[in-house]
């Protein structure tokens, strides 16, 4: 068989630990053999960042705004542990945090549906995507513990000089206070990436806040959401068959777990952070989370939600067999695949990526998976496989769907 030709290479940010393990068997085992694969390629690893003075990551993230696509794996954030482990230089930031300040995007997060791994939520048959503003709010906050009696006010001074000022609270005794802010351009980034990805995916768009009681502050998450559907994507979601959604956040909680799911709920930066570890939880398991950086200028960088996977690459270096799911890298990859031919138009490209997540899905329903969901699958007889042999069973899997 020809392998599938693609025409504008994807950016490839290889990793760390565990999954730069998987990095190499999914590219050997299930990407080399029926794909001609066009890539940039860029190391990511902690070694290299650190020879590099972390350049390397600025250049990977400026590769993506040129060519639009990325794939990247797992990464390590360094903290003090890691500065003795590989003698960094500095401790670098979170690659993941570098990129997306560069990219100015929104992660979007969905589970991976497999029959035998059951949401804890009963009426939840279709994925539940999050998206979180990564942008300001209580992660960019100032802080204060004050002793007593006074009083505290907000205070804005324009560039003239001019103060605006609102009270805050008249304190009798000791107490706290938090002065946190967001920015009109971030939040008007936030909406185009989430009206563009409902658009892409076809599903609709849920966003909540709690504007009944944060008339200025949430409610003006809640206009620019409007003004900008109403003026730039109304029409679109009615070509396209999907909603808009607005509601309270309290609502949106109640609503979400008695949907079917299939949607994506958009969240304000903590709303966000908390949300989807409830919904990635509620569906099953860490290891079957994707995730997509979506720019509001088009460019798309796509990743498994799980990190290196350490406690498992620890074992891998003693020789120790290892069981390590993974089908979220893979998806990081069939994500990457299917949105490069998408946009070469190459449909050779976007069914091979439909087909290998199709026999991910596949060979998990037929029994043979990784340990991880072996633990949590109603199928009563399952085959744990260590990680070498999953990938050879998703191969074998892919050969008899590319054959038909
Ligand atoms: P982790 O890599 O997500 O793993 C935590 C635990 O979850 C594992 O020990 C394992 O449980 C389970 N798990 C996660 N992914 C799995 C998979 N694919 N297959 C099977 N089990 C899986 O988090 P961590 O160990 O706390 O973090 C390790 C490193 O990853 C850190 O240096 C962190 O900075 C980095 N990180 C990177 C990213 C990113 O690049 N996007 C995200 C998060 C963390 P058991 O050990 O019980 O089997
Ligand atoms: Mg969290």
């Amino acid at each position: 068989m020809a392998k599938i030709k693609m025409t504008t290479p994807l950016v490839e940010m290889d990793g760390d630990e565990m999954t730069r393990v998987l990095w190499g068997l999914i590219k050997e085992e299930l990407l080399n053999p029926f794909v001609e694969l066009n890539t940039e390629y860029y190391d990511l690893g902690l070694v290299h960042r650190n020879e590099t003075n972390d350049q390397v990551t600025i250049d990977s993230a400026n590769a993506t705004k040129r060519l639009g696509v990325a794939v990247k794996c797992a990464t390590i954030t360094p903290n003090a542990a890691r500065m003795t482990e590989y003698d960094l230089k500095e401790m670098y930031k979170s690659p993941n945090g570098t990129i997306r300040a560069m990219l100015d995007g929104t992660v979007f997060r969905a589970p991976i549906i497999v029959k035998g791994i059951e949401p804890y939520v009963r009426t939840w048959k279709k994925p539940i995507t999050i998206a979180r503003h990564a942008y300001g709010d209580v992660y960019k906050a100032s802080e204060m513990k004050v002793s007593g009696k006074g009083k505290a006010e907000i205070v804005f001074t324009d560039e003239n000089g001019n103060e605006q000022r609102e009270l805050i609270h008249n304190f009798n005794g000791a107490g706290i206070l938090q002065g946190m802010h967001n920015l009109e351009d971030s939040i008007e980034n936030f909406a185009k990436s989430c009206f563009n990805f409902a658009l892409d995916t076809k599903q609709d768009l849920w966003f909540a806040t709690k504007d009944t009681i944060s008339k200025k502050y949430d409610h003006t998450f809640k206009d620019i959401f409007q003004e900008i559907f109403d003026k730039e994507y109304a029409d679109k979601f009615k070509e396209a068959g999907i909603e808009y959604f607005y509601t309270l956040i309290d609502d949106a909680v109640a609503r979400v777990i008695r949907s079917e799911g299939g949607f994506i709920w958009a969240c304000k930066n903590y709303d966000g952070d908390v949300m989807s570890d409830m919904v990635a939880t509620a569906f099953g398991s860490l290891s079957m989370m994707t995730s997509v950086l979506v720019s509001p200028h088009g460019y798309y960088e796509y990743e498994a939600a799980h990190g290196t996977v350490q406690r498992h690459y620890y074992k891998h270096l003693k020789g120790e067999e290892t069981s390590t799911n993974p089908i979220a890298t893979i998806f990081a990859w069939t994500g990457a695949l299917r949105k490069r031919g998408e946009i070469d138009k190459l449909n050779d490209l976007v069914d091979f990526a439909n087909k290998l997540e199709k026999a991910c899905i596949k060979t998990v329903e037929d029994g043979k998976m990784t340990k991880d969901l072996a633990l949590i699958t109603t199928d009563p007889n399952p085959t744990t496989l260590n990680t070498q042999d999953f990938i050879k069973a998703v191969r074998e899997t892919l050969e008899g769907l590319m054959a038909n």
